[in-house]
């Protein structure tokens, strides 16, 4: 048995949310095949609704958020996952109803842990975390549905958060014309040094006139965001071309017809980072550590302690971080 620190979110009597650093002990945690001892942790949007009460991410409070973790193998049952392995862990429960990253201890079944792959280290693996690894899951599939950088530019909506600005990055160096969306005036040179040509105001993807159309400009859409924005991108896609949703900041409705499918062969594809079979997402892990890997993986940084997490939380329900929350123990 091991004390350590975790970040503890607690549902109290008059039915709010509260905040707090406390000990715990790793007899504590729920029984797993791997016990993990966590080196770092990431922000991101579903860890602030699990902070915050959301019953579609968390149910059972007191709980410990963190839906991404990475560290050592400190025991394990399973003979082909050796103590003292690197490991990630990403999506399935962790974090939402099983004590997730923001405990310096996890303890989680075999079958969500992913070995470290070769060419990344725990802490670029969190520094992409489970945002960066949607924004790959994106563009893999946009990919196998036939997006290429010769079909024209490709839109990423919320481009300064966590997924959109991975996403961003990502195509830029495959090659892709990258355009990006933001709400953040401030932020165009983040968004051009990661590789954005040009950046559209969100305001200009608000409209929800009834036009059923709009010009063909888009060879691909990653969309973070969902609502009206959503459906505009649909609208101005080209022909036959993709856009794919993981989010919905904006709203989880899409207020749209079925023109664009019908009249321009156009495709929706939906994205789940959570429940995606662990092989697949070791190939996405693997992409990240190779051919996709990201240079200057430090850009993206929003340094995090568990300290200074809470504040973070806050930040970004109000749509305003910037890039990606690494949450490192000190440990
Ligand atoms: P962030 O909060 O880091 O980024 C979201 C961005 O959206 C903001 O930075 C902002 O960017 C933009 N935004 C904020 N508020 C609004 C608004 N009202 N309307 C339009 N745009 C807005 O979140 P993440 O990148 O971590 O996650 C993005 C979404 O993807 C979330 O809904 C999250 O739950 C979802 N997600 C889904 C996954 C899956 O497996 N399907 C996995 C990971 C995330 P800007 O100011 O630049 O416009």
């Amino acid at each position: 048995m091991t004390q350590f620190k975790a970040f503890e979110v607690t549902k109290e009597e008059d039915g709010s949310f509260t905040r707090a650093i406390v000990e715990r002990d790793t007899s504590d945690l729920p029984e797993g095949d791997v016990l993990i001892r966590v080196a770092y942790s990431s922000l991101n949007y579903k860890d602030a609704l699990s902070a915050t009460g959301n019953p579609g991410v968390t149910r059972n409070y007191p709980h410990t958020p963190g839906i991404d973790a990475a560290g050592v193998v400190a025991e394990s049952s399973d003979a082909s996952i050796a103590e003292g392995t690197e490991v990630i862990v990403i999506g399935f429960d962790l974090g939402m109803n099983t004590a997730g990253g923001y405990g310096e201890y996890i303890s989680v079944p075999s079958g969500w842990v992913t070995p470290l792959p070769a060419g990344l280290s725990m802490r670029d693996a969190m520094i992409l975390g489970t945002a960066g690894f949607t924004a790959a899951l994106c563009i893999h599939k946009l990919e196998s549905a036939g997006m290429s950088p010769s079909g024209g530019p490709v839109l990423v909506t919320g481009a300064t958060g966590g997924v959109g600005s991975v996403a961003v990055r990502l195509l830029s160096q495959a090659g892709y014309e990258t355009h990006a969306v933001t709400g953040k005036a401030s932020e165009h040179e983040f968004l051009r040094n990661l590789g954005a040509s040009e950046i559209h105001d969100r305001s200009e993807f608000e409209d929800e006139s009834s036009r059923p159309l709009l010009r063909e400009t888009w060879g691909g859409v990653v969309d973070t965001v969902g609502g009206a924005i959503l459906f505009n991108c649909i609208k101005a896609l080209k022909y036959g071309q993709s856009a794919a949703a993981c989010g919905l900041v904006s709203s989880p409705m899409i207020p749209a017809s079925v023109f664009p499918f019908i009249l321009r062969h156009v495709n929706l594809l939906g994205i789940d980072s959570v429940e995606l079979p662990l092989d697949e997402k070791n190939v996405i892990w693997s992409n990240l550590a190779s051919n996709w890997k990201i240079d200057n993986l430090e850009d993206f940084v929003a340094p995090l302690t568990i300290d200074t997490l809470s504040d973070a939380i806050d930040r970004i329900l109000a749509g305003e971080m910037v890039g990606r929350g690494l949450l490192t123990h000190s440990s």
